[in-house]
């Protein structure tokens, strides 16, 4: 089966799961928001795939909606405007998004264009004033993530990464034990997440487009979640890559195996991969217990475990909870979760130790 059909279809089984499971909240209902009627609306940029599943999710949110949209296929125009009421004075192009300047209807710009757009998309946006959204991974390297913080900071906008599991029930309970002690100190971390991509003339085989391959798009879910996991940031790399399908992955990573050293000692021995499936999890061993995401990063339901039994949060639609999570920053003055675009940054600075590591061979240290 296609891979994206699966990921999909499983969130359609997650979301079917809400509706009668006994754990499941509404999203406003699981974060605790604080509503003062003030919404903060949203103009969604490159309408592909993701676009139309966090547009979806929108629809639930409280404190987020969407109210513009930005597209290079004018035939989307009148689907995407009668599904979400979007007046025409609200729909840009990529020659015209500048013009969003001066638009009081949108606040932010949710950026779900290729990978190798981010950095551009971000900078055009940034010169706009408003707020931003960059879907994962942040840049194709660090120097790009460091030239969008930048420009973000200048401009006064906020700044945030699609890193949806920072709102995620299952993901943030077992932070908050990690925080709490509750694993002892953390020993070793094993991550993993792949999937067998279909489609060989996607964007996402093409290096002009996607940067890097599995690494970039879903290797770093592994990544994020090692650091999540320890709280700490790596101070080597080592990569190793196969490619058993060098037609295919020509231009781009298949299968890569990358461990983590940490400050404390700890160390995680990650993975990810291109060409199959069944490589979702994320395994954390202190020395007092363990923690089990399994499945940890899709779009769920979730599943997780520890040494004191099977965990019990509630099933929720990530992009939904991300984004009234994020209104509630911006409008309300909740702390950040670990999405601001520094965190981002730092993900492509491990990215890059991994990419250098499988080029010159040994440890790239990150002191
Ligand atoms: P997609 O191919 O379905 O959509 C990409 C969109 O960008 C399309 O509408 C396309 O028309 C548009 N686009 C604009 N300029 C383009 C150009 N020059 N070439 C090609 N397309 C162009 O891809 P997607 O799966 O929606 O992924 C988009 C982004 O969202 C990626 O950065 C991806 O990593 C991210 N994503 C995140 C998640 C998540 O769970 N956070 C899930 C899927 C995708």
């Amino acid at each position: 089966m296609h891979s994206r059909r699966r990921f999909i279809q499983n969130l359609s089984i997650g979301l079917g799961a809400m509706a009668f499971s006994p754990f499941s909240l509404p999203a406003s209902e699981s974060s605790g928001l604080q509503t003062t009627g003030k919404q903060l609306r949203v103009a969604l940029m490159g309408l592909g795939g993701y676009a139309n599943i966090v547009a979806r999710a929108m629809k639930e949110c409280r404190l987020a909606k969407l109210t513009g949209i930005v597209t290079g296929t004018p035939s989307k125009i009148p689907v995407w405007k009668s599904n979400y009421g979007i007046p025409d004075k609200n729909v840009y192009n990529y020659q015209t998004v500048g013009e969003i300047a001066g638009n009081p209807d949108i606040d932010l710009v949710y950026i779900t264009t290729p990978n190798s757009l981010h950095h551009q998309h971000v900078l055009q946006i940034a010169a706009t004033g408003k707020h931003i959204i960059c879907e994962k991974p942040l840049a194709d390297n660090a120097q790009q993530a460091r030239e969008m913080i930048a420009a973000c900071k200048k401009a006064g906008v906020r700044f945030y990464v699609g890193y949806r599991l920072h709102f995620e029930p299952y993901t943030r309970e077992l932070i908050r034990m990690r925080k709490a002690g509750e694993f002892g100190r953390i020993m070793h971390v094993n991550n993993y997440m792949g999937f067998r991509i279909g489609d060989p003339n996607q964007w996402r085989l093409k290096k002009s487009l996607a940067g890097g391959g599995a690494m970039m798009d879903v290797g770093v879910y592994a990544l994020n979640g090692a650091r999540y996991a320890t709280g700490e940031e790596p101070v080597w790399v080592t990569a190793q890559e196969t490619k058993t399908d060098p037609v295919k992955f020509a231009e781009v990573d298949e299968t890569i195996t990358f461990q983590l050293g940490f400050p404390s000692g700890a160390l995680a021995s990650c993975g990810t991969t291109y060409n199959f499936n069944n490589y979702e999890r994320l395994y954390l061993i202190g020395e007092k217990g363990f923690g089990e995401l399994s499945p940890a990063f899709g779009y769920g339901p979730i599943r997780g475990r520890t040494h004191l039994g099977a965990m019990n949060q509630p099933v929720v639609t990530h992009q939904t909870v991300q984004m009234d999570g994020l209104a509630d920053c911006i409008l309300n003055g909740t702390p950040d979760p670990d999405m601001t675009g520094e965190e981002g940054l730092k993900d492509m600075i491990v990215i890059d130790a991994v990419y250098e590591s499988l080029r010159k061979g040994g440890a790239k240290i990150l002191l």
